[in-house]
Parts: C-alpha cells; structure tokens; sequence
C-alpha cells in the first residue's frame, strides 16, 4: 500500500479494510436468484462475471462502518421499502416518499468520493480534484449539504416496460457537461454533479431536503450512452 496506512476518509493511521466501491449490497441484487435478465459487466471490453464486486484497500474499521450504514440505508430503502418508505407508480414517474434525505445524500457523496480516490480502472474516467477534499470533510462531519450542492437525480430504466434490477455499469462522465457523473445501479440510473453548486438538473427531479424523490420511467434504449454501452458490451 503506496500510502501507507493512512485512512483516505479520517486520515487516521490505522489497520486499513478493503472497501467496495460500488455496495456489496447492489452486487448481491445482480445475483438475485429471483432476477430473470442479469448483467456482469463492470470492466471495459472484459467480460467477467463479478464475484464481489471491485475494492480496495481505502478505509479504517470506523469509518467503512460509516460509510457501510449508508450504505444500507440507501438499498434498504431504495430497493426494499424498508424505513417506512412508500413507493408509488405511474406511467411517466416513480415516486418514493418518507426518505431520509441525509443518509442518501451522504450515501451518494460517499459514492462519488469513493470512485474518485479509486485506483481502480472502473473508475479511472471519474475525477473530482478539489471536490474530493470538500466532499471528505462534509462526509467526516457527516453534513449532507443542500439539494443543490453535488445534486443528484435519478432515472428508473425500463426493459420492455419493466424495471430490471440486476442492471449495474461503470461510471460515465458526461460528455456536454463534464462534472456530471453517471453510473447505473440496480436499474436505476444515478446522475450526481461533481460541481458544488450547478444548475444543470431540473429542479423538480432533485434528491432535496422534503422526504420525496421522484424519477421519471424512461425506456433504457432512448438514452444513448446506455444504449452504446450495451450494443458495444453485449453484442454477439
Ligand atoms: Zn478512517
């Protein structure tokens, strides 16, 4: 370990554990047993088959169980409308009521913080610069920010009509607007802005302080990076 064992969140000497990027949680949706259509693919132009998902050595015990409680707060409520959380359908929208805004909102700043410190080559394309330190702070103080620092908006994608939650990618950045990150977990696409103030996401779509958040249904094919993704990692 080039950094000895310094922990990147609390910059604290110690035994350091290897952290996953992406939840250990979101891995085990793609290998739901009950999930029909799975997809494997993390690394570019390599098909494999993900066993635990990608990692490495970042953290100390204290603050992976930090970060390990957003974590599970953000699949529980997402994924299994644990916490009260109410979620509701219809044809253009999800909506998901009774949220905590802090724990999710730290759970994506700890994301996005996390693919970029990541050595890894899945997240080689994801680098923040001085956003990383701003963003290490607000997580060690535990402070969300508001909805429009590092925003994030959400897309639920559809196959066919149907919601596939064994779908994950790697990270995309943005072409037209390079601070905006894309990644897709458990079939839903997660935009969060690597700018600490922006104007780029529709207001309305925001994760924000009220304990709604509502994502638009869109067909998985009408979104073109996803849809290149796809035609150039699982084609025959
Ligand atoms: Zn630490």
């Amino acid at each position: 370990m080039k950094d000895g064992n310094t922990c990147r969140l609390c910059l604290k000497s110690s035994e350091l554990q290897e952290s996953h990027i992406i939840p250990r949680a979101i891995i085990k949706l793609i290998r739901d047993e009950g999930l029909d259509n799975r997809f494997y693919e993390l690394r570019n132009k390599l098909t494999q088959k993900i066993q635990d998902g990608p990692k490495e050595y970042l953290l100390c015990d204290d603050c992976e169980q930090k970060i390990g409680r957003y974590e599970k707060y953000f699949i529980e409520a997402v994924h299994f409308s644990k916490h009260d959380i109410e979620i509701k359908h219809n044809r253009q929208f999800g909506i998901i009521d009774n949220l905590n805004y802090r724990k999710i909102k730290l759970f994506f700043l700890s994301l996005l913080w996390r693919m970029s410190i990541s050595s890894l080559p899945e997240f080689e394309n994801v680098c923040i610069g001085g956003n990383e330190e701003t963003i290490r702070k607000m997580i060690v103080r535990e402070e969300a920010g508001d909805s429009s620092e590092y925003s994030v908006i959400a897309t639920i994608l559809l196959f066919s009509q149907k919601m596939e939650e064994g779908l994950l990618t790697t990270a995309f950045v943005s072409k037209r607007r390079p601070s905006v990150y894309a990644i897709v977990l458990g079939g839903i696409l997660y935009q969060i802005s690597s700018a600490h103030q922006n104007s780029f996401f529709p207001a309305e779509l925001l994760l924000n302080e009220s304990d709604r958040w509502i994502m638009p249904l869109t067909d998985f094919y009408d979104i073109p990076f996803l849809r290149e993704y796809i035609d150039h990692h699982f084609e025959q």
